[in-house]
């Protein structure tokens, strides 16, 4: 037996798997973002242009203590920084802008952006209707961009009201769902399900970040009451949760570098979605959560997803078609692409 040689053909597989598809290829595939929100995804060179120096400078130091990786909780500080900086209607309409073009660069061609709603000093309204100019100034041809609304867990009946009430009345115009984000242990989500159900009786599409952390006790019954249209992340779910979605498969957003950074997660191939989903060859989808914060384009998702082996060029590419299908707005399938 040569040993050597014994030693090289594992290696020359691996290494012919690895080089048969590249980043820049990826770059080139037709892709839907399915999972990313406006306060964490500015383009830095926007942010650049309308930051103070001390401001950029702080921006640069969370960052960078963010790429080193903290934990769940510490990540969400730096949205209040980003907030501080864009503190103008005006200037979140042209982040928005800007951040369409950069999703465009990277050959995303349909993008649903979550944000929750704001007063900036002329009401919720008026702030949603300079949200919903931006995503008409920032679609093109090639690209088109929709909103969902954010609510939190622990967000009053009163605000998911106004939001769900605003979603319906702007939904010709922009606005395709409700998402439910920010930390998902605090809070207490069912006082919201009424109104919930309401959007999606509206026909608005309904996802929730589920299985962020290990202490989440409410899974079971937000699958089960709301049958969201999809779930954000489903790294933490319960034994229940999992059956269920056996039987329900509800697609998830997979965000692998969110997931490192914030450390649920130690290897992009521990990821417990790709043994629930991917394994299983249940729906899901291929996200960056934050661009931004955690510095990666959605083609750097999919060349990390790639990389861990888990699945190989051909499936890949399905999953990035099979994902345009999980959009809440299926509009922009008729652009010649
Ligand atoms: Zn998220």
């Amino acid at each position: 037996m040569n040993i050597k040689r014994f030693i090289l053909i594992p290696f020359l597989i691996i290494s012919t798997i690895a080089s048969s598809l590249t980043l820049e290829q990826i770059k080139q595939w037709d892709k839907v973002e399915l999972h990313l929100h406006l306060g964490g995804a500015y383009p830095k060179e926007y942010l650049r242009s309308i930051a103070t120096d001390q401001q950029m400078a702080l921006l640069e130091q969370e960052l960078e203590k963010i790429h080193n990786g903290v934990d769940y909780e510490e990540a969400f500080p730096i949205f209040e920084l980003i907030g501080r900086i864009v503190n103008t209607e005006e200037k979140v309409k042209d982040g928005l802008i800007a951040l369409c073009r950069w999703l465009e660069a990277d050959h995303v061609i349909y993008a649903e952006i979550r944000t929750g709603l704001k007063d900036m000093g002329q009401g919720e309204e008026h702030y949603l209707q300079t949200l919903l100019e931006g995503i008409r100034d920032g679609e093109t041809e090639w690209f088109t961009p929709r909103l969902l609304l954010s609510l939190r867990r622990f967000s009053t009946v009163e605000q998911a009201k106004r939001t769900v009430d605003l979603a319906i009345k702007y939904q010709a115009e922009g606005v395709v769902g409700i998402d439910i984000s920010g930390i998902s242990t605090l809070g207490n989500i069912r006082p919201l399900f009424p109104e919930l159900l309401r959007a999606k009786a509206a026909g608005l599409g309904i996802t929730v970040h589920l299985g962020e952390s290990p202490n989440e006790n409410d899974q079971l019954e937000i699958l089960e009451t709301l049958r969201p249209h999809r779930i954000g992340h489903a790294v933490f779910l319960t034994e229940e949760a999992k059956e269920w979605l056996k039987i329900h498969p509800i697609p998830a957003e997979m965000c692998l570098t969110s997931a490192l950074k914030v450390k649920m997660i130690e290897k992009p191939h521990w990821h417990p979605a790709l043994s629930h989903y991917a394994l299983r060859d249940m729906p899901y989808s291929v996200c960056t959560d934050d661009p931004l914060i955690f510095n990666v384009t959605l083609s750097d998702e999919y060349a990390l997803l790639y990389s861990t082996g888990v699945i190989d060029a051909d499936k890949l590419y399905e999953v990035c078609c099979a994902s345009q299908f999980q959009a809440f707005d299926q509009s922009f399938r008729q652009k010649p692409n």
